[in-house]
């Protein structure tokens, strides 16, 4: 016997919980269906736990820089990796936990827990179930890919997703992949104590920003003493004894790279291959990832994808922001778009690295007259407060609209000082908006103002 319900989503991510609940608060039968973790990749095997690793990873860089504060630690800076491991476990339970009694305590919401698969344009199964409604929404996220390596097959290699069980510090680890994933955990175990070394097949790290962003984080990371290997070539790994060797180059010595423990960070893929969306007629693209329009709509009338399964964002923002615009469509009368938004994000190196917008490049490309205000950290009086002065701070303004439309920000606390940029840029404000604003002393944000009355033509 079929289950019939108003609404099922698939996948208990950033976007699945919140909609479940709008759409049972709006008084719909929803079934929720999730065959792992409840919360997704973020909550068990992306922001959440490594940021919660990252903490630690900085507790002991801070307590191995405590000379400089005039601290003395009268002993070794010891990292106990089961207790760090712990730590974040426990952090990560407490969120999944409570989404899951969230989902199970809410008025209208049945959770199912199992492989969801489509066997029509109306009907799921998992399992010995089956499970129909009007409208479902696919929230099934991704997973880390590693195809593109030859020898993958013959060595034991950890994921953004394995590595999360490792409760020791590897003797040298080889990080592939010099993108936000890759260099968030190189600096992380360089600072629990490993040997590490980057290998990067572009020419720079995160490529997709400007060459000046990519070379001063490229110089933080090597001012940990973590090797950089950009422009690899002829990539492949083999076993060498207990070792692993990635071989970097046909040329260029040196040719190969050993290490103890492989981290493999080249991409992710999303999760539509067994889905079963052939059978409901549900388009996807060449990479697999589901085709939708400017409010989440399928090609199918009453599927909807959203998250990283549609390729429009790959953050939990993005997946957030895409469950809001559904919601505000179906349920709130309100004409919400994908194309309202622009990208930001951040990589959680430290300092991190916030994004908003265009890049330089981008800004050129576009043939508008570009202004732009920077800002190095160093002239910065928290950051000199704080003995932290790398990076810089940098905003283009477009000169004839005075809007901005992009930054970059590379310095301690830039994470949270780019939202005042954030919100002019989404409320359309001129940046004088932020130009004429008093900010907080001392912070990194008061000097937004400052640097936005620095203005040169790009
Ligand atoms: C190491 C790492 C660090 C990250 N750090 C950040 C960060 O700092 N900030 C940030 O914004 N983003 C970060 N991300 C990205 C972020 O985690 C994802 O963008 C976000 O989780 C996407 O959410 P989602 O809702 O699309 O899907 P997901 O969170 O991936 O959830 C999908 C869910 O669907 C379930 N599912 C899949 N298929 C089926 C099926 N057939 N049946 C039933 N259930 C199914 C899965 O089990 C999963 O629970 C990070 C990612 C990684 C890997």
């Amino acid at each position: 016997m079929a289950e019939n319900f108003d609404a099922i989503v698939i996948g208990t991510g950033q976007a699945g919980p919140a909609l479940a609940v709008r759409l049972a608060g709006a008084g719909q039968r929803v079934a929720i269906i999730e065959r792992k973790r409840f919360g997704g990749t973020c909550v068990n095997n992306g922001c959440i736990p490594t940021k919660t690793l990252i903490a630690s990873a900085r507790a002991a860089h801070v307590a191995r820089e405590a000379a400089r504060y005039g601290i003395t630690i009268n002993g070794a800076v010891d990292v106990d990796m089961p207790r760090v491991k712990a730590r974040k476990d426990a952090i990560v339970a407490e969120s999944t936990g409570n989404i899951e009694s969230w989902l199970r305590g809410t008025t209208n919401i049945t959770v199912v827990q199992g492989h969801a698969r489509f066997t029509d344009r109306r009907s799921i199964t998992v399992g010995e179930r089956v499970l129909t409604a009007p409208q479902i929404f696919i929230n099934t996220g991704g997973r880390p890919t590693v195809s593109a390596i030859g020898g993958m097959d013959q060595v034991p290699y950890l994921t953004s997703t394995r590595i999360m069980e490792v409760d020791r510090v590897p003797e040298h680890l080889i990080v592939i992949g010099g993108s936000y994933i890759g260099l968030e955990f190189a600096q992380m175990y360089r600072r629990f104590g490993s040997q590490v070394t980057v290998v990067e097949m572009a020419p720079r790290l995160i490529a997709r920003e400007d060459e000046d962003v990519s070379a001063a984080v490229q110089a933080i990371l090597e001012g940990e003493d973590i090797a950089i290997r950009t422009a690899a070539e002829c990539l492949s790994v083999e076993r060498c004894g207990t070792a692993i060797a990635v071989h970097v180059s046909c040329e260029r010595e040196p040719r190969v790279v050993e290490g103890s423990h492989l981290l493999v960070a080249v991409g992710r893929l999303p999760n539509t291959h067994d889905l079963g969306l052939e059978r409901a007629g549900v388009e996807t693209d060449a990479k697999g990832y589901i085709v939708v329009d400017d409010t989440l709509a399928t090609n199918v009338p009453g599927i909807y994808a959203l998250g990283d399964v549609n390729g429009r964002g790959a953050f939990t923002h993005t997946a957030f922001n895409d469950y809001e615009i559904v919601a505000a469509n179906l349920l709130d009368g309100d004409s919400r778009r994908v194309s309202d938004r622009f990208p930001v994000y951040a990589l959680f190196t430290d300092p991190p690295l916030a994004r908003a917008g265009m890049t330089k490049r981008e800004a050129k490309a576009s043939g508008r007259p570009t202004l732009v205000g920077r800002r190095a950290m160093a002239r910065v009086g928290r950051a000199r407060e704080r003995g932290e002065t790398q990076g810089f701070m940098e905003v283009l303004i477009d000169e004839e609209t005075k809007r901005i439309v992009g930054a970059a920000l590379l310095g301690i606390e830039v994470d949270e000082s780019i939202h005042c940029i954030i919100d002019v840029m989404n409320a359309g404000a001129p940046y004088t908006a932020i130009r004429r604003a008093m900010h907080i002393h001392p912070t990194v944000s008061e000097l937004i103002p400052t640097l936005l009355g620095e203005l040169a033509p790009l």
